[in-house]
């Protein structure tokens, strides 16, 4: 349900997050929203029903379209990100295919980044194409590559920024002035950055797009998804979309993210803290090739993030020494950084796409795709810069001695290998 906007001057991000939502008390005087854990809502008369069944009347009918505590993340995000409305989905895929589903029709055509999240590029390839939506996919970190790719048909650009796992950007603003010049809608999945660091819409997005899963939600515990829109008629249209296919978010859900997007502003900022150092000290790191951070001068976009970010952001992507054994070795020494996908919550993860989540795809496609095999990408959380960086200093240096090790043990191995054998 789209509420009124509480009439509140414009408050600081840390104040949004805390109040942002915030829903009426009940005799009560309550400060936490209640979680309304009920599928069903009472109609006090037949013709009140009818006319909230209508929409002549303002009132709650039934849980997967509207629910007061879903209704209360909603509008807290939909403030942060300063748009019409927001529409919660049970996971940040279900905001994606939903966004998909309501805007692309056959014979649509596609240009998206192809450094989206995984999920999102297998849909637009394998199964949106199944119903006659064509996809083009391009590096969308240099604006004219998704010029190039718009035709007459494009009804939709689709993009992230930062960029997984390359930690590059994607201009914002370029990216929609080439959208609205052809007639398409620009669609930002901004869960990288989160609305804390940047708000899409202001650069001309249509629709924003959050696995609230990672930064938002904060504690790698909830999964969950938001599409917000700029004007009430894309929002009344994902609205739609996601009430009939079901994509719902349940209340408990709803109140978990609530209650850790409370902490956001102050999470990232400790976070991004963190990850800046970190930066630093990788780049002076032996056994770290390369590193890809945006607040680093040398990063190649490191302008663009200080014109369109409220900060660089806690994702950092490096390059290790020895490539894909490099890499191995790194994710099975950290001891503190959890080895595993997912990122934006308090504690620091650590992922190797080469060996991980890209394994299976053979080494040439990789590399086409950017996925290097020495390439690392750190989630950095709200831990101890010192605890962060010496566990990273540890298992880094374990890579300068893998080979030994390695040849040590095979030493080993052949030798207690018995004669004929
Ligand atoms: C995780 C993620 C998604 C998918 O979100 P789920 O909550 O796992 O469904 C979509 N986009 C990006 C950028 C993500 O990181």
């Amino acid at each position: 349900m789209k509420t009124d906007r509480k009439k509140l001057p414009k408050l600081g991000k840390s104040t949004t997050a805390i109040h942002a939502g915030g829903l009426e008390h009940s005799i009560y005087g309550e400060v936490s929203v209640p979680i309304f854990q009920s599928s069903t809502f009472a109609f006090p008369s037949a013709e009140e029903g009818a006319a909230r069944f209508s929409g002549e009347k303002p009132g709650y009918i039934y849980s997967r379209l509207d629910n007061p505590t879903v209704n209360a993340l909603e509008e807290s995000v939909a403030t942060l990100e300063g748009g019409f409305g927001a529409v919660a989905t049970a996971t940040g895929m279900a905001a994606v295919s939903s966004v998909y589903l309501a805007f692309l029709s056959r014979g649509d055509h596609v240009v998206a980044s192809s450094c989206i999240y995984g999920s999102s590029r297998v849909i637009l390839e394998s199964e949106l194409s199944r119903y006659g939506v064509e996809t083009t996919f391009v590096d969308s970190s240099e604006p004219s590559n998704i010029e190039k790719a718009m035709r007459p048909q494009t009804r939709m650009v689709f993009v992230e920024t930062p960029m997984n796992p390359s930690i590059r950007l994607t201009d914002l603003a370029g990216a929609a002035a080439i959208a609205k010049k052809c007639g398409a809608l620009l669609a930002v999945d901004n869960t990288f950055a989160g609305p804390t660091l940047q708000r899409p819409l202001e650069f001309g997005a249509d629709i924003v797009i959050h696995s609230l899963t990672k930064f938002i939600n904060g504690h790698a515990d909830v999964l969950g998804g938001m599409v917000v829109t700029r004007d009430q008629e894309h929002y009344d249209r994902v609205k739609k979309v996601i009430s009939l296919f079901g994509c719902t978010m349940d209340p408990h859900q709803a109140w978990l993210i609530l209650r850790g997007l409370r902490t956001l502003a102050i999470r990232v900022e400790k976070a991004q803290e963190n990850a800046m150092k970190l930066a630093h000290f990788l780049e002076s790191h032996p056994r770290v090739t390369w590193v890809s951070y945006p607040g680093l001068a040398g990063h190649p976009q490191h302008d663009l993030a200080k014109r369109q970010m409220d900060g660089f952001g806690c994702m950092i992507s490096f390059g290790v020494e020895k490539g894909l054994q490099g890499g191995i070795t790194l994710m099975n020494n950290v001891g503190l950084i959890g080895l595993a996908v997912s990122l934006g919550g308090v504690e620091s993860l650590i992922e190797h796409p080469a060996s991980m989540t890209h394994a299976c795809i053979p080494p040439e496609k990789r590399r086409e795709a950017g996925i290097l095999d020495e390439l690392v990408r750190l989630s950095v959380g709200c831990e101890d810069f010192e605890d962060l960086r010496n566990d990273l200093d540890q298992a880094l240096n374990r890579i300068g001695d893998y080979r030994s090790v390695t040849s040590a043990l095979q030493a080993e191995m052949e030798a207690s290998q018995e004669p004929g054998c």
